[in-house]
């Protein structure tokens, strides 16, 4: 990348009072981190002018007050992963981006109550061993995304996960925040140290904590997290729908269920092509180069794949009796419609091996294949779908980001920002009826086609009565024409989602000049609270729309 003109350097006499704060192997300014930190897979480009890296809340401090004095925006990331949204990107040039990766202790585990209080440079990865490796009988939640994100910076972002836990600010209790004047907060408990910080969630007087989530007027330092006690029985589920004409039907039926009580997980449910990104790349196979796959070579690849045009996933929790009741329970309702497959950690280790034997063996993989009627790489990957679901992380599902790339895609280190893969996550919620979801996606998936694109939606329900449906443009962003089309199609989103009366659950950087507009009451209340706490507007300006410095400008696609 090159370097932006406009983009200032960062002042001597600014890098040297940064090093006296952080150490000067702490602040980075070279051309290849500036390029490291300024990458993302959304077609977005600023560059930052310098990282630093903080080991404590009193480094943070330290380094907001040398930005106020010097009125420079810090663009805080606990570990950065969160592709697709804008990583570690400002809205404009110059800020400079901190990284919280070196905070990453585990402070306190409580099993008896089952909370943790963790750093926000722990990773999901780094959480789940630490837990198991000590013998706790604590489950974390994670994403299927990248197990090295942060545990924190997902919650901050009100990100959602997979199990009964997987509201993840909804099970953040008790945060210690530095204000952009450096002060620090224990929000929902008093410095001192209430006893009750992190299991009564609300505090005493006006509830603050939800302030310093998806805005631009703390940095979280710590936090205390729920978690779940290792249950004495789990089973996950995968459920195949064959025939599109019962989908109203199985949406009818998750609802109910959810409503009450019998399935408590993220319920996932994915459509073809997401399978289809997940198991291979569009170079891969004999279909044309361009554009989006016609549904002959849709068919053929699903086909091919074994894969039915709707695929769920989800998790039960419980003691034997209960696992064994929401079995019968799932199968009564859902059988009728599709196919219901479970996965329990007994046989967990028998599919491993003769997923093993089918790999090394032709005529054992097609007589496995046979037997479980798809193919031997989605028998593969039941068996991350089984660890997701109990708070085991994997690389394995972010291998999506690559469907259009023009290389191989890594089988090791999964890095979409670096590897400058196209991806821009859309992520629309919906009340979850039918009347509501179907249509919204009809329109939005002919938008899709006419822009050249393949309809990627995943639902997933993040209450009984509301679901994300989060969509994927997916895009090769060696291709300049491609990537203006990607921008112009995620407009386009934007706008059928304004019209019908819906927002995101959270929003990337390429869309927050537009959040609040149908709001501008609300749009005034942000910005009065964030004169109030961030009077010289050195925090993310500009993070989710609030108090830009300059306004957000997207011209023909492209941002400017
Ligand atoms: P992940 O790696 O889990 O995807 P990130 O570290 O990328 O999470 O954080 C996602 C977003 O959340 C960041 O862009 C930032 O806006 C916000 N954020 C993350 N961590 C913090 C924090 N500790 N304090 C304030 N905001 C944060």
């Amino acid at each position: 990348m090159e370097i932006r003109a406009g983009t200032p350097p960062l002042g001597e006499e600014i890098a040297d009072q940064l090093r006296v704060v952080v150490g000067a192997d702490y602040v980075c300014t070279s051309v290849e981190d500036l390029d490291r930190y300024s990458r993302c897979t959304i077609p977005w480009q600023s560059r930052c002018m310098a990282v630093v890296f903080p080991a404590s809340a009193d480094e943070v401090a330290g380094i907001v007050r040398i930005a106020a004095r010097h009125r420079l925006a810090v663009w805080p990331s606990s570990t950065g992963r969160n592709w697709g949204y804008g990583t570690t990107l400002a809205i404009e040039d110059g800020a400079i981006v901190m990284i919280l990766e070196r905070m990453n202790r585990v402070l306190e585990v409580n099993e008896e109550l089952a909370y943790a209080v963790i750093e926000p440079g722990v990773t999901y990865e780094q959480f789940n061993k630490h837990l198991r490796s000590k013998g706790y009988k604590l489950w974390i939640d994670c994403t299927d995304g990248s197990g090295q994100g942060s545990v924190i910076g997902n919650a901050i972002e009100r990100g959602i996960g997979e199990t009964p836990y997987g509201d993840h600010f909804g099970n953040l209790c008790g945060i210690e925040v530095v204000l952009p004047d450096g002060e620090r907060v224990h929000v929902g408990g008093a410095i001192q140290g209430l006893k009750t910080w992190h299991t009564h969630k609300w505090g005493l007087g006006p509830y603050l904590e939800g302030i310093f989530t998806q805005s631009s007027l703390g940095i979280v330092t710590k936090a205390g997290i729920w978690l779940m006690p290792q249950p004495e029985s789990y089973n996950s589920f995968v459920y195949e729908i064959h025939d599109e004409r019962h989908l109203p039907k199985v949406l009818d039926i998750f609802r109910r269920l959810a409503l009450t009580g019998v399935v408590n997980t993220k319920l996932h449910m994915i459509n073809d092509f997401v399978s289809m990104t997940i198991l291979t790349q569009r170079i891969a196979e004999q279909v044309p180069q361009d554009g989006p796959l016609s549904d002959a070579h849709l068919a053929a690849l699903r086909r091919k794949y074994g894969i039915a045009p709707w695929n769920c996933a989800g998790g039960i929790y419980g003691t034997r009796g209960q696992v064994k009741l929401q079995r019968s329970l799932l199968r009564q309702h859902l059988s009728p419609h599709g196919r219901l497959i479970f996965l329990s950690d007994r046989l967990l280790p028998y599919l491993q091996r003769v997923i093993d034997w089918s790999w090394k063996s032709p005529l054992i993989r097609r007589l496995t294949e046979l037997a479980a009627r798809t193919s031997l790489p989605v028998l593969d990957s039941a068996p991350y779908v089984h660890k997701i679901l109990q708070g085991i992380p994997t690389e394995y599902f972010v291998k999506h980001a690559y469907y259009r790339y023009r290389r191989p895609r890594p089988e090791q280190v999964v890095q979409p920002a670096r590897d400058r893969c196209g991806l821009i996550w859309f992520a629309p919620i919906l009340p979850f009826s039918n009347e509501q979801v179907w249509p919204f996606l009809d329109a939005c998936k002919q938008r899709f086609a006419a822009h050249g694109f393949d309809f990627y939606v995943a639902m997933l329900l993040m209450n009984p009565r509301s679901v994300v449906c989060l969509m994927a443009i997916i895009f090769d962003h060696e291709d300049t024409d491609e990537t203006a089309r990607s921008q112009q199609l995620y407009q386009e989103l934007l706008a059928i989602m304004h019209e019908r009366q819906f927002q995101q659950y959270r929003a990337g950087l390429q869309s927050w000049g537009d959040l609040f507009r149908n709001a501008p009451e609300m749009q005034r209340l942000h910005a009065k609270i964030k004169a109030a706490l961030d009077p010289d507007n050195i925090l993310a300006p500009g993070h989710y729309g609030v108090s830009c410095r300059q306004p957000i400008v997207i011209d023909n696609g492209n941002p400017r």
